[in-house]
């Protein structure tokens, strides 16, 4: 493969898949629109497409040595065949190999098929064995001819889609592994000296031999697995890496701090008006991204912190740094709901300190009205809009920015590539904005190594002080009563409620159906003298946001709704959670729902409502799951038991479309490897760029281009 930068799918196309006319797509057969789905289009994409699993044909067993639940081959006679009508039609044939007997099932079947199975045949019999009171048998096994040659490898299984049967996959593979060229990437003297080379490693994974432990190749222990993992990090990392320097060679504009501060500085004033002092991460964190601000390079900085950290002020005073430099700063929220909440702290403090100056806060939504939009704009324009606050509306084509220079994310990973793009191209002439995304989901740090390889880091490690803990109870469904009696308690002490709903089916509104009937209930159950108000994704933004002042003044008392409060809300005076369906949440989303409370001087407590379920064994499953949140309240460990039990993906959000998942490795067992990675990607890129380029061409194809938004 020629070293050249992200090959298009069509110039590398091989036989296989012939490069497409026109757009992407048409004039492709069935099966190739199938592998292009699954990302097959290279040769080198079928070779490092492994197999999920294996099946064992190099053997011939016994009868009498399958037990039931083994998957396993034998050859014997047919002695019996006929098609029997009760209960259902079916072809029932028993086979005898000398050992013992046994009966094969057939529910759907062809005239060749019976034929194949007439009385004398001899045949090749493949399946699952099963008991039964009439003795072994087989449902639905793979019949073959006796005597043909044994395989000497394993069968390979691999993931497949609908319109691709296993056969022409492997068929598919089988020519890919052949046709691609595994020339080795990572140079012997700096990388995995003694370890299995590539192709090796390739042809041994799609073909093991039957000598195998399964379980090795199983939990990817393998050498050739270890190889195939080492190679996957690597080029994640050098992708990122890659991305981190290209970055390096923009420019941004710089927003020094003064080298004393000064009392008149914006800075130094919203600081004075805060009602608290900045906790010791806030300050460290703040000197984090005053160094970045203040220099040429763009920062691209990921603020991570628990709920109720205390992000938005670590995002505030960054803004006023930018403002006393004279630039303009634009703050996005995924929600409106939580865009308003900014609003309305970050107005309160600091729009005084901008009138003053001649400068003002803005607010842009998708719902505006057209008029108030056409002004926001207009000072968005001029500049006297210093700081902009809002949701995607912020990043529309016709908003125009006099001067931007940062954008601050807050729950990045609710936004795409796409809109982060699109951020960029609000800057000043060829200059790039200073990017602060902020994050919620603490995210583990081998996650943040490995996924956010391209980002600093900078961590809220500690929670304002006076914060009391949330006590977190698990309640069986059933005992739905007591939780009514809680929910009394507290609103007579003059505290409010929120009431969690889970999105249980697919449409939206079903959903609402549920929500509203559970609104209906609490009413019903509360009495009259307890507002309970209902907040769902589908209500328009208006009665959203009545909803929300409605709560947050406490006319309303208990707040049904769906997951749309699980950013941001910030309604001190809440003092209890309830949160139904537990089991269908991740643990973060979970812990994310709970930073909801706990946010005032009063003792909290989350109640996560869960069901039991139909068998026992699901609810104990679920059970132990949720256990995890009444033992801590740290989102960090949240965060890593959730990564073991869902994998990554919980964590990435919108930048998963961006750059891929790890498919081999996985971060809960691979982080040697991953430091391998990390340590060798600085010294490949340096000293060997073209076998870096290829390398990550390799891995990563086009997928690469996404990671340098
Ligand atoms: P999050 O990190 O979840 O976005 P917020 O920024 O919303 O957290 O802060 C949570 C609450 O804590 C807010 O009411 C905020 O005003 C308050 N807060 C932030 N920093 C401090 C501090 N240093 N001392 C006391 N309260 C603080
Ligand atoms: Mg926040």
């Amino acid at each position: 493969m020629p070293a050249k930068k992200t090959p298009s799918p069509a110039t590398a196309a091989s036989p296989a898949a012939p490069a497409p006319a026109g757009p992407p797509g048409t004039g492709l057969s069935l099966v190739q629109r199938a592998l292009r789905k699954l990302g097959l289009v290279r040769d080198i994409d079928f070779a490092l497409y492994l197999p999920m699993r294996y099946e064992d044909e190099t053997r011939i067993v016994r009868i009498a040595d399958l037990r039931e639940g083994d998957l396993g081959q034998f050859e014997a006679v047919v002695t019996e065949s006929e098609v029997s009508y009760r209960p259902r039609r079916q072809l029932v044939v028993t086979v005898d190999d000398g050992s013992d007997t046994c009966q094969l099932r057939f529910f759907n079947f062809y005239p060749s098929q019976q034929k194949q199975l007439a009385v004398g045949a001899r045949v090749r019999v493949r399946g699952e064995m099963r008991g039964g009171f009439i003795g072994r048998q087989m449902l639905h096994p793979t019949i073959k001819a006796a005597g043909t040659a044994l395989p000497s490898a394993l069968t390979p299984v691999y993931p497949t889609v609908a319109g691709l049967a296993q056969p022409v996959l492997r068929r598919e593979v089988r020519s890919g592994l052949a046709r691609a060229v595994l020339d080795e990437t990572i140079p012997v003297q700096i990388g995995l000296r003694g370890a299995w080379d590539l192709r090796a490693s390739l042809s041994f994974l799609h073909y093991p031999t039957p000598d195998v432990s399964m379980a090795a190749l199983e939990d990817h222990s393998h050498p050739a697995w270890q190889r195939i993992k080492a190679e996957e990090l690597l080029a994640q990392q050098l992708s990122q890496l890659q991305a981190r320097l290209e970055r390096a060679a923009q420019r941004a504009p710089r927003l020094p701090s003064s080298a004393e501060p000064l009392a008149s500085s914006l800075h130094a004033q919203l600081l004075a008006v805060l009602p608290f002092g900045l906790t010791g991460a806030q300050r460290r964190v703040g000197e984090e991204i005053t160094h970045d601000l203040g220099r040429e390079i763009p920062m691209h900085r990921l603020l991570q912190g628990d709920v109720g950290s205390g992000k938005t002020v670590v995002a505030a005073l960054a803004a006023a740094r930018a403002i006393d430099a004279g630039f303009q700063c634009a703050l996005m929220a995924p929600t409106e709901i939580l865009a308003a909440q900014h609003f309305g702290k970050l107005v309160g403090w600091l729009d005084p300190l901008l009138a003053a100056r001649g400068l003002r806060v803005a607010w842009l939504t998708g719902s505006q009205k057209k008029k108030e939009r056409e002004q926001m704009s207009a000072a968005v324009e001029s500049g006297e809009a210093a700081l902009v606050i809002g949701t995607h509306a912020v990043i529309s084509e016709k908003v125009r920015f006099k001067n931007l220079a940062l954008a601050l994310i807050d729950e990045q990973h609710r936004f795409g590539v796409a809109q982060r793009l699109a951020l960029r191209g609000k800057a000043v002439g060829d200059l790039e904005p200073h990017l602060l995304m902020m994050s919620a989901t603490p995210i583990p740090r081998t996650l943040a190594m490995s996924y956010y390889a391209d980002l600093d880091v900078s961590t809220l490690d500690e929670l304002p002080p006076g914060r009391t803990p949330i006590v977190t109870k698990l309640v069986a469904e059933h005992r739905r009563d007591e939780v009514i009696d809680r929910i009394q308690s507290q609103i007579s002490q003059g505290r409010q409620v929120y009431w969690v709903c889970p999105l249980i089916e697919e449409s939206e509104a079903v959903d609402l159906r549920n929500a509203t009937e559970t609104r209906d209930e609490l009413a019903d159950t509360l009495g009259d003298a307890v507002q309970v108000g209902l907040l769902h994704s589908r209500m328009p933004t208006a009665e959203k946001a009545a909803v929300m002042a409605a709560f947050t003044a406490n006319e309303i008392q208990v707040l049904v709704s769906t997951t749309v409060i699980e950013v941001g809300v910030d309604v001190p005076n809440a003092s209890l959670m309830v949160i139904e369906h537990a089991e269908r949440f991740g643990l973060s989303q979970l812990h994310q729902l709970r930073g909801r409370v706990g946010r005032g001087a009063a003792a909290s407590a989350c109640v996560l409502l869960y069901a039991p379920g139909d068998s026992g064994r699901v609810g104990e499953t679920a059970r132990a799951r949720l256990k995890a949140m009444a033992e801590t309240g740290d989102g960090f460990e949240i965060a890593r038991r959730d990564l073991e039990i869902r994998g990554p993906g919980e964590f990435l959000g919108a930048r998963q479309s961006g750059a891929p998942l790890l498919r081999f490795a996985d971060l809960t067992t691979d982080v040697l490897l991953l430091d391998w990675a990390r340590e060798l990607a600085p010294v490949m890129l340096e000293k060997h760029p073209e076998l870096a380029q290829r390398h990550i061409d390799r891995w990563l194809g086009t997928k690469a281009e996404y990671l340098k938004a």
